[in-house]
């Protein structure tokens, strides 16, 4: 397997309104898929990304309210980054305050400045500062697009653009090598590149950065040596990664890789957008690999994608009850630019 890299992070929420009113107003994405938790029904799945949901761009949360606020640790994803043009930072200091939200600027890691700050559950964010490859040039999301009736997108929906109000030159295009902190660097290490397909490119003050498949900046993670107690999964923590598989095939062949190694590894499961597979890496994080298709233009078109809640067809028989139990959420609407 050569991954093209992250396919997904998700992560658990405490208001699901205060999420939803972060990630899209504060930080321009596209709400992609409003949804449950197919485990859990009673409780949302939403799916944050660029205008069309392309893999390497959807940042997912559970919202789960007046749940337990959990804990950065080893054996997580500590912090999410995101890719912002070279020239973004100082929009998105201005945007960021003027949003109340406080964000410090940590001068080059790998030479690229970056903000980090917190989401309102905590959880730790940076946007660096990188090169951003729009989607439909590098080629497997060309791809991704042919597979998902790219000819029928409107124009709106073209390019990596987001539906919220920030210009095009300041978006957030996808993710920049998210933090993963372990404590035995080299046992996730041996994973990434004997099984998962990345290369280490570069070491910088204990990080270990290591890139998959293609130029793009969610091709990217960084590891980085802990010695900190685990951390526990809960509001405001990441829940798992997802890695991009091509097709079902290298995902069938990478399980039977993992396996082999002795991993616990659960069959593939019908995600609706995605097909995926879910283990544990040998410092506990919980990492999925992803398909890229059929992708979220499966159940709604382009332009109405998260206006609306979607449920697998098996819960469509239960619409009535679940809508009832989910809480009223609103999805306000930016100008796009
Ligand atoms: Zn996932």
């Amino acid at each position: 397997m050569r991954s093209a890299g992250i396919h997904h992070i998700t992560a658990i929420a405490g208001d699901p309104q205060r999420n939803l009113d972060f990630y899209t107003e504060t930080l321009g994405l596209r709400l992609v898929k409003r949804t449950v938790n197919f485990d859990d029904p009673g409780s949302y799945h939403f799916y944050f990304g660029d205008n069309i949901g392309s893999p390497g761009t959807i940042i997912t949360f559970f919202p789960w309210p007046g749940a337990r606020q959990g804990s950065r640790g080893s054996g997580q994803v500590t912090t999410v980054s995101f890719a912002v043009p070279p020239n973004a930072i100082a929009f998105w200091k201005e945007r960021l305050r003027a949003n109340h939200v406080i964000a410090e600027e940590i001068g080059g890691r790998f030479g690229s400045n970056t903000l980090r700050f917190l989401d309102p559950d905590g959880m730790r964010l940076e946007l660096i500062a990188t090169h951003v490859i729009p989607s439909g040039v590098e080629g497997s999301r060309g791809n991704y697009l042919k597979g998902s009736a790219a000819g029928s997108l409107p124009a709106s929906a073209q390019g990596y653009g987001v539906a919220g109000d920030v210009a095009r030159d300041d978006r957030i295009g996808g993710f920049a090598a998210p933090t993963l902190e372990v404590r035995k660097p080299e046992e996730t290490e041996d994973l990434l590149t004997a099984i998962l397909g990345f290369e280490f490119v570069a070491e910088e003050n204990n990080r270990w950065r290591f890139r998959g498949r293609g130029s793009n900046a969610s091709a990217e993670i960084d590891l980085v040596s802990s010695d900190a107690g685990f951390g526990q999964i809960a509001v405001g923590t990441v829940h798992h990664i997802a890695f991009r598989a091509a097709d079902d095939e290298e995902q069938l062949r990478v399980r039977e890789q993992l396996v082999a190694r002795g991993l616990n590894v659960t069959p593939v499961i019908d995600r609706q957008y995605f097909h995926s597979i879910y283990f544990r890496e040998p410092n506990g994080i919980l990492f999925e690999i992803a398909t890229d298709e059929p992708g979220f233009l499966i159940d709604e078109p382009a332009d109405e994608l998260g206006e609306s809640l979607k449920l697998p067809p098996i819960y469509e028989p239960s619409r009535d009850e679940i809508e009832h139990v989910l809480p009223t959420i609103h999805l306000h609407h930016s100008a796009a630019s």
